[in-house]
């Protein structure tokens, strides 16, 4: 069987008319009928329901987590509200105490008025979900590595645990990606990603998928793909494009964000200035067993730092920065330093001498040369 880093590559959209070798862009939003008037079969009608550059997005994001469908949205926050609303009123989730901050404010903002109610938990300890599973129970989002202080779950326990009381699961693996853990071999139901991250992997575009696994109930199924079709909440064919080409080198980016998020994190460990460093590669991280049985090909290209000293010496090593950009968000080719505590304002619960650092894929040397002097 053909691996899958070369099928990534060589998927494509067939154009006989120009021979071209690499997939045309198709902005046409709308498709011809066949002589009789009829929708011509496994052909697109209109652009919202369906395009070619979409569809061959899904078909690759599918195969990369090895699920059976996968649905693309205009942004993670999109695919996201995707689940959450379609899960539906008077519902109770439970959801990771240190979750990516913009999935908590669509629960507790904008989903306000609907009746679903919600539990914060540690998930690194599955008796905490367990404790926190009511009658209501639909749904478990996960998050591992947790952002930002890299916490992970053991998707297996929490998959059986939820299975046996009929609870929906669902895994962020915009952190972990299908490159270091694939949620749905571990029994989960539904992946989401924020394709902006390292999916895309040059901070150019924003989008989010959902992708399903294989017994997922066929009317939830069902119910997901209308609330794209229907919703309209749908990438553009330039943007699909743009992330087709971004995932022909995605197996090459991740092996090396890992290469050296790993040296970093060494580095930053033995660093005098440096107060605590979370990455899940590391023995001494709290939850180091569980990330080497679910994660393979390394641990990831993200490493949380606390510095030693207060909230402004923080922020003037990362104004010190040269090579590392201030700014947020991640997974980029760029490496980016991100002070969490002023990125997310009042209601965030990170220290305040935490950087989380998205580490590129530049030579790892000057990475390092450019923390010793900032440090310093
Ligand atoms: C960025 C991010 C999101 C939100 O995705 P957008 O594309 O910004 O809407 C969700 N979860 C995680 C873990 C993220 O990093």
């Amino acid at each position: 069987m053909q691996s899958i880093e070369t099928t990534i590559i060589h998927k494509g959209i067939s154009n006989q008319d120009s021979g071209a070798v690499v997939s045309p862009l198709i902005q046409s939003t709308t498709f011809l009928r066949d002589e009789n008037g009829s929708f011509v079969k496994e052909r697109d009608i209109y652009s919202r329901a369906s395009n070619p550059n979409r569809r061959l997005l899904e078909e690759k994001l599918a195969i990369l987590e090895n699920g059976t469908e996968a649905l693309c949205f205009s942004s993670g926050q999109a695919a996201s509200i995707a689940l959450f609303h379609t899960i539906g009123s008077s519902s109770h989730i439970i959801i990771p105490d240190d979750i990516y901050y913009g999935t908590r404010l669509i629960i507790e903002k904008l989903y306000a008025n609907w009746n679903i109610t919600f539990s914060i938990v540690d998930m690194s300890n599955l008796r905490n979900i367990e404790e926190a599973i009511t009658l209501d129970t639909k749904l478990i989002w996960i998050e591992t590595p947790s952002n930002p202080k890299l916490k992970i779950a053991d998707l297996q326990e929490i998959s059986i645990l939820a299975k046996s009381k009929n609870i929906l699961t669902a895994c962020d693996n915009t952190w972990a990606t299908p490159y270091f853990t694939q949620p749905l071999e571990f029994g989960i139901d539904i992946v989401m990603h924020s394709t902006t991250k390292y999916l895309g992997g040059h901070s150019d575009i924003l989008g989010g998928a959902l992708i399903f696994g294989k017994n997922l109930d066929e009317n939830l199924t069902l119910a997901l793909k209308d609330y794209q079709s229907i919703g309209g909440g749908v990438p553009s064919p330039n943007d699909c494009w743009l992330l087709n080409r971004s995932l022909s080198t995605f197996f090459l980016r991740m092996q090396r964000h890992a290469e050296n998020a790993k040296k970093l994190a060494f580095f930053f460990q033995n660093h005098d200035k440096i107060e605590k460093v979370y990455y899940p590669g590391l023995k001494e991280h709290e939850n180091h067993e569980i990330a080497k049985k679910q994660m393979k090909n390394g641990f990831g290209g993200m490493i949380s730092i606390e510095i030693k000293g207060d909230e402004d010496n923080c922020l003037r090593v990362a104004s010190k920065l040269r090579v590392f950009k201030h700014a947020t968000s991640l997974g980029g080719v760029e490496s980016l330093v991100d002070h969490r505590r002023t990125a997310e304002g009042i209601h965030s619960v990170s220290p305040v001498n935490l950087l989380r650092v998205s580490v590129g894929i530049e030579d790892i040397d000057d990475l390092l040369e450019d923390f010793s002097q900032a440090l310093s």
